[in-house]
């Protein structure tokens, strides 16, 4: 969830990232803005594996969500985190399926993003209520301050 689009829509790229490197692999990297950055999701993730592990930008590296960091603390059980991230994943799969059900089948754009575009044109309570559901579960339980 953390690359999919679900958790975050961009990723902003940091002083010690090398873009020209980065580009060379292949990442498109948005550099208009101060601080570059990349869109989410993320072209390098194939399933549940960053493809280019070994030369992932800093905050890649420097991520944990907060279920891994509670995990890592000891204050749960992989079990407990595991039906955390279960819970997380079947909400997303029930909002993915009401925007399908909207004719949105873009998978090349952020789950946030996808929902505000569908919104646009087509008002829906029912989708509004979920994402607004889905961002507080996700604020509690996955985002950190990192
Ligand atoms: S570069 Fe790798 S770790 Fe970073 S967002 Fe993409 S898939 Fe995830």
């Amino acid at each position: 969830m953390c690359c999919s689009g679900v958790l975050f829509e961009i990723v902003k790229l940091q002083p010690e990232d090398s873009i020209r490197d980065l580009e060379k692999l292949g990442m498109q990297i948005n550099r208009k803005k101060t601080e570059p950055y990349f869109k989410q999701p993320c072209r390098f993730l194939d399933d549940c594996t960053c493809k280019i592990y070994e030369q992932r930008p800093t905050r890649c590296r420097r991520f944990s969500c907060f279920q891994l960091e509670l995990l890592a603390a000891g204050e749960i059980d992989e079990a407990a985190a595991l039906a955390k991230i279960q819970e997380a994943r079947s909400k997303v799969a029930s909002l993915k399926s009401e925007l399908e059900k909207a004719g949105d089948f873009n998978t090349d754009t952020a789950l946030t993003e996808r929902v505000e575009q569908v919104l646009i044109s087509q008002p829906n309570e029912g989708m509004m209520e979920q994402m607004r559901e889905l961002k507080i579960f996700l604020g509690r339980h996955f985002r950190t301050l990192t």
